[in-house]
């Protein structure tokens, strides 16, 4: 076993590049836009709006990237939350395809984000989604030829029982899809690395400064920190499920909850090879899912376990360590050195909320775990839309969104009795 876990240290803090150079919001400031959050959506949106000649005021609690953008999986996945047959169940089958289309083009984004503002994030292809039992291989092969087929989609393939264990030496599963266009990413980098290019392109980026109340003004908003208050005409509200109060409507309709993810001590490369073929990401077909895949100094990163409070478990490393197991049973024991918890944003139907809320008041938010890809471009069509583009908004603004059960109240007993039920299911 190696040295003990620094408590909370993620790999990707201790990898990261520098971060950009800001400091707090101190008095009184006005704004057109003023954003309240620095991960993807508020960096994504601050980016767009510099685009459109429009000079946002982004404030931000801790650092930037600190919240879920800065210590994901750092898988980025095709597609929206819900698969492409779900959507075009609820939604029909003309704004399925848009929203497809729409993932497409965040994935584009993605590439054309890194390589315009040169961000060294590590963007790697392959990610593998793995079925964790058998009888759900049929449903795989099938989305994968409706993918194929209906919407053109070339980049994915099934993999059967056979393959399956040539890619990932778990006994665990039993095939699943493996999509090339797909990809994993150092998801701190890309934060910082927006975080930069907003500041280069005029934003103004204010850390350690929490929102601690919101109101309505004649003119616009007024947003009150510690140490200064800003008005400004509009507000995109970027803190995903970790906004508490600040805008009570969305309390009942975003909720945050929390994943773990631990970082093994090197394993050597040709070990990490044996483990996990082609550098690709894998995720499962869990409900609470599985994620791993392997860092470039050959560690194995391995989110899994959630929970549903404001506390994170005191020994992280403990906490995902048989979920490990589980998956790789020789890695049992092997030595953990990075282990932390983040908080994300789930909605009731697992897609997120994109909405004008009140006359000038936008959010994007609620992922639920589907926010590297996404997060960003939504916050790039949240700022289109304040600058008059509303086509990519209003299709994101259609997508149903409802209450959780109990409302803003009583949600916490419903939501853990809920995530019991299916978190069991998992293991039936
Ligand atoms: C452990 C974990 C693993 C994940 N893995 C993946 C993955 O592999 N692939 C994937 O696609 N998605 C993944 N996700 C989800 C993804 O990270 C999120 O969907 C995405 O980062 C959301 O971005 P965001 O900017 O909306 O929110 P965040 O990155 O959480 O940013 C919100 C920011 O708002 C700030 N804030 C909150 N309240 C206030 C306030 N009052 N005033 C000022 N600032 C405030 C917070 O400090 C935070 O920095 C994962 C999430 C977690 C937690």
């Amino acid at each position: 076993m190696s040295a003990p876990v620094v408590p909370d240290q993620t790999w990707y803090a201790a990898t990261a590049t520098c971060p950009p150079k800001t400091g707090h919001l101190c008095g009184d400031a006005c704004a057109d836009v003023a954003i309240v959050g620095g991960g993807f959506t508020g960096l994504g949106a601050a980016l767009e709006l510099c685009a459109h000649g429009i000079q946002p005021l982004l404030i931000e609690a801790g650092e930037l990237g600190d919240g879920a953008s800065g210590r994901n999986g750092g898988q980025a996945h095709i597609g929206q939350r819900r698969d492409q047959i779900w959507l075009e169940r609820v939604m029909g089958q003309a704004d399925a395809r848009k929203l497809w289309d729409l993932a497409l083009d965040a994935r584009a984004d993605l590439d054309r984000l890194i390589g315009t503002h040169g961000i060294d994030c590590a963007l790697t292809p392959g990610v593998f989604e793995t079925d964790h039992k058998r009888r759900y291989l049929a449903e795989t092969q099938h989305y994968v030829q409706h993918l194929n087929e209906v919407y053109d989609y070339p980049h994915v393939r099934f993999v059967g029982a056979e393959e399956c264990r040539t890619l990932v030496a778990s006994p665990g599963y039993y095939g699943g899809r493996l999509d090339t266009y797909a990809a994993h990413l150092h998801p701190l980098n890309l934060a910082r690395g927006m975080a930069k290019a907003a500041l280069v392109g005029g934003a103004g980026l204010r850390t350690h400064s929490p929102a601690t109340a919101l109101a309505r003004t004649a003119q616009g908003w007024r947003i009150s920190t510690p140490h200064g208050e800003i008005t400004a005409d509009k507000v995109i509200l970027a803190g995903d499920g970790m906004l508490q109060r600040l805008y009570k409507p969305l309390d009942a309709r975003v909720m945050p909850i929390n994943n773990f993810i631990a970082v093994t001590a090197p394993l050597g490369e040709e070990r990490a090879r044996a483990l996990i073929a082609n550098n690709y990401a894998v995720s499962d077909s869990r409900f609470v899912v599985y994620y791993f895949r392997m860092t470039p100094d050959h560690r194995l990163l391995f989110g899994g376990g959630e929970n549903y409070s404001y506390t994170f478990p005191k020994n992280i490393a403990a906490f995902v360590r048989p979920h490990i197991a589980r998956i790789f049973p020789p890695l049992r024991d092997v030595a953990i050195d990075y282990a932390w918890g983040g908080t994300l944003g789930i909605t009731a139907n697992r897609m997120p909320l994109v909405r004008e809320l009140e006359p000038g008041l936008y959010t994007a938010a609620g992922y639920s775990g589907l926010g590297v890809i996404l997060a960003p471009y939504f916050g790039k069509i949240l700022a289109q839309a304040i600058a008059g583009e509303r086509a990519g908004f209003d299709t994101l603004a259609r997508i149903p969104n409802m209450r959780f059960p109990g409302g803003a109240a009583l949600r916490w007993p419903t939501l853990v009795a809920a995530m019991s039920l299916f978190a069991l299911r998992d293991r039936l």
